[in-house]
C-alpha cells in the first residue's frame, strides 16, 4: 500500500470513528495493539482505531480485536 493512500485510509478510519462517536477518541496504545500479526513488527506509526488495524510495513488491515488476539 503506498503511503500517500496509506494516509487517506487511516483518515477515513479516524473520520468513521468520528462520525459513529461524534469526537475522536484518543486510544490507549498499548503495544500489543500495534503489532503487526503477519510479521510481528511494532510501529507506531501503523494506523490503529477500535476497530480497524493498519500495518505500515506490509499492508495487513484487520480488525484490531482480532490483530491483537494474534499477536498476544
Ligand atoms: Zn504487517
Amino acid at each position: 500500500m503506498n503511503s500517500a493512500f496509506y494516509r487517506i485510509f487511516c483518515m477515513f478510519l479516524e473520520y468513521k470513528q468520528a462520525d459513529r462517536t461524534g469526537k475522536l477518541v484518543d486510544m490507549p496504545a498499548a503495544d500489543t495493539s500495534q503489532t503487526c500479526s503477519v510479521y510481528g513488527v511494532t510501529n507506531p506509526a501503523n494506523c490503529v482505531s477500535q476497530a480497524h488495524f493498519a500495518c505500515k510495513s506490509c499492508g495487513e488491515i484487520e480488525n484490531a480485536d482480532i490483530n491483537a488476539a494474534k499477536t498476544s
